[in-house]
């Protein structure tokens, strides 16, 4: 396709920010050609403020907003700043939305959403696997303000349907994959219930990005991710975006200048440099991931591997048909309880032990002691999590590296049980 194209059509200016694959929008997507001081890159705009020349400028600015005439020019630092704009076209190109909003992180952005489009009395469907946070906001926070939430099982869309309550239900929420078994929503079918029942439809999109899935592209109305994550891809900023039509961006954008939750432009300039790259990390990970998930479900130790683009997951086929790579986490249980887990994890070489996901380093945690912690087994295992889940997020490290060394920290899950006591001795007699 690119071929018979002059590539002065496919660099993006502003009319033509959506062309291209997702590596091309990665790099170019939204960007001017020409940008301040003729510099290559977007500059960092490091300010609170904007000044006007005269009172003639000011007045001027003013009535131009109230025309809502489209000026580059920004007032204040929470209504706007360059650098930000810059990475929210990007974005925007990217998931194929018409524009897109940052936040200063993933949990600013699924907040100030719901806070900006639900009134109250308003009820919520949502998925359940789903991100702890976003939860919590929605049944205690909401909940305050008279806004109820329904958790239906992933996957059951019929219980999705029936949870919706006529001229009361406002949003379906669901992740895809989701955090930690890495369930697969069948977009179609949720835009399409939320289309016939003319309920707005928001997927978290943060485990899939938008180069192994475009959400707006199977009808859904809202995508955000938390671009902490695979986005950003170095494990150095928090930001969050949400991506979508015309209007709800705006009032999105609009109701940000009031709810504050802006981004930095040093962490905008840090996303934007970091995006450059999304294609190829995430095409690494999704390579390495799969290896690794295949290798885990031969291995020994290792008692079950949920990882979307093998056949054994639950989701497989709804993957395989919806996205076009299936990520870089791999959830696997150890053969063993929640010390040899333990143990594993802490003979994994290469993996910083570290919740989070989607950097250049890749990170393992123990769902049990991170995220559940303060938890009793009985009241994890009701949550689903098994003190001896793993969840492996892969960085872009050599594949055979990330296997060697999952190859050895292994060894200390034995599957034979006489084995086993010889080395809990020699645990016994090293450890301590
Ligand atoms: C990390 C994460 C969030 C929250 O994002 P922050 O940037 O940490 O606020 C939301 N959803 C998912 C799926 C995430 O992984």
């Amino acid at each position: 396709m690119l071929d018979d194209m002059n590539l002065n059509d496919i660099l993006p200016r502003h009319d033509r920010e959506a062309e291209g694959g997702s590596s091309t929008r990665a790099v170019h997507g939204g960007t001017k050609r020409r940008k301040a001081f003729n510099s290559l890159t977007n500059p960092v705009v490091q300010t609170a403020t904007y000044t006007f020349r005269d009172t003639e400028e000011l007045i001027d600015f003013m009535e131009r907003k109230t025309w809502g005439d489209g000026d580059d020019r920004e007032e204040y630092g929470r209504y706007g700043n360059p650098t930000v704009s810059a990475v929210e076209r990007k974005l925007a190109a990217l998931d194929g939305g018409d524009d897109a909003v940052l936040y200063a992180s993933g949990m600013a952005a699924i907040t100030s959403v719901l806070l900006t489009i639900l009134p109250s009395g308003a009820h919520i469907v949502m998925t359940d696997d789903c991100y702890r946070r976003t939860r919590q906001f929605c049944q205690t926070f909401l909940k305050r303000l008279g806004i109820e939430t329904t958790v239906v099982p992933m996957g059951d869309y019929d219980a999705l349907e029936a949870a919706i309550i006529p001229r009361k239900t406002r949003i379906i929420i669901s992740e895809s994959p989701t955090n930690p078994y890495l369930r697969v929503a069948d977009l179609e079918r949720i835009a399409s219930i939320g289309k016939s029942r003319r309920v707005m439809t928001m997927i978290d999109s943060t485990f899939a990005t938008p180069v192994n899935q475009r959400a707006l592209e199977w009808g859904i109305d809202l995508v955000i991710h938390s671009a902490t994550k695979y986005l950003s891809g170095h494990n150095d900023i928090l930001a969050g975006v949400v991506v979508g039509k015309g209007d709800h961006i705006k009032a999105l954008r609009d109701a940000r200048g009031v709810l504050g939750g802006i981004v930095d432009p040093n962490a905008a300039y840090l996303l934007d440099r970091g995006l450059k790259t999304l294609g190829v990390r995430v095409g690494q990970q999704n390579s390495t991931a799969l290896a690794v998930a295949r290798y885990l479900e031969r291995h020994p130790a290792v008692e079950r591997v949920w990882y979307p683009g093998l056949a054994s997951h639950p989701d497989h086929a709804v993957a395989a048909e919806q996205m076009s790579g299936f990520g870089g986490v791999v959830t696997f249980e150890v053969k063993g309880d929640l010390k040899t887990t333990s143990q594993f994890i802490d003979r994994m070489r290469i993996p910083y032990i570290a919740p989070s996901l989607g950097g250049v380093e890749s990170l393992i945690e123990q769902p049990a002691l991170m995220s559940y912690y303060e938890k009793t087994t009985e009241e994890r295992l009701e949550l689903g999590i098994k003190d001896n889940l793993v969840r492996f997020a892969v960085g872009i490290e050599d594949t055979d590296d990330i296997i060697a060394d999952l190859e050895q920290a292994l060894r200390v899950v034995d599957t034979n049980p006489h084995k086993l006591r010889l080395e809990d001795q020699w645990e016994l007699r090293f450890r301590s």
